[in-house]
């Protein structure tokens, strides 16, 4: 694996950058500028393909950084909890004619759809505009978690339910070989044992970001609430024999300073581990 914060997509490179650590509200301050304040956005780059996984807050920024071109680009949710989508009617490239931008939700069919859901955010008096003014080329997309997408030739992407209220969506991106996890929201398991789903998802994977929202202490007065923590994390990938583990949602009330504490003490116990940063980039 290789950090850096190279950002120009090569032909064959594989990558996922942070545009939003995050978890539950944006949490901009002076004491949060060194891992970032904006809710879960990333940006995973499979040769020419864009795939972005959640529009949280992080989403503006990237797609800010997405004009210009004309952009083909599918959006992951894990879910539609508020902090996860609430960057969707600010993502500027979907005002944009010609792009074409195909959002995705693997956890609320047969009783919802996506597109239903975001027109209840869109809709007055909680937001002006309805999601019928994207210009762009915009599909709103629901399938079983569980599923295997396709979304461009030699990427394949796993997907798994995940242990979180109104349900969440785990994702495996696979490229060249090589693969990326994202697993956000979801907690462990009430018994004690690893949670099956998850380890069937990540058996060997390169890169597992994971929610690891709680310490342990804090856990314990918020069982229940869909969260985990990075010991968690870290027992899910020493067993699934996964290379780099990442700590990402991190709750707001942890500010730079805890964070650094947080880095420390994972460092101990897993090395190599990660703690996501704005604008962190990680290869395979
Ligand atoms: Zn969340
Ligand atoms: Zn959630």
């Amino acid at each position: 694996m290789r950090v850096s914060n190279d950002s120009q997509a090569a032909v064959d490179d594989f990558y996922v950058k942070f545009w939003g650590v995050r978890g539950s509200i944006p949490a901009p301050s002076p004491d949060t500028v060194r891992y970032g304040g904006n809710t879960s956005c990333l940006e995973v780059r499979c040769g020419a393909r864009l795939l972005i996984f959640d529009g949280g807050t992080g989403l503006r920024y990237l797609g800010n950084s997405l004009l210009g071109k004309p952009l083909d680009a599918d959006i992951y949710l894990t879910h539609t909890h508020f902090d996860h989508i609430c960057g969707l009617p600010f993502f500027v490239p979907l005002f944009v004619p010609g792009n074409a931008v195909r959002m995705w939700a693997g956890h609320l069919s047969p009783e919802l759809t996506l597109l239903k859901v975001v027109r209840e955010m869109m809709i007055a008096p909680l937001f002006p505009v309805p999601p019928e003014i994207f210009r762009a080329n915009a599909s709103f997309n629901d399938f079983q978690a569980g599923a295997t997408l396709s979304p461009g030739p030699g990427i394949s992407i796993r997907t798994a339910p995940l242990n979180h209220p109104n349900r969440s969506t785990g994702y495996r991106v696979e490229f060249q070989g090589k693969s990326i996890c994202y697993l956000t929201d979801t907690e462990h398991l009430a018994d004690g044992q690893l949670d099956p789903s998850i380890l069937g998802l990540i058996e060997g994977a390169d890169i597992v970001v994971y929610d690891s929202m709680y310490t342990e202490a804090e856990y314990r007065t918020r069982m229940g609430w869909g969260h985990s923590t990075w010991q968690e994390g870290a027992k899910l990938c020493q067993a699934a024999k996964v290379k780099t583990f990442v700590v990402f949602h991190h709750d707001p009330d942890h500010d730079d300073a805890f964070m650094d504490q947080v880095a420390a003490e994972v460092a101990k116990a897993v090395p190599g581990a990660v703690v996501a940063a704005e604008g962190m980039v990680l290869r395979p």
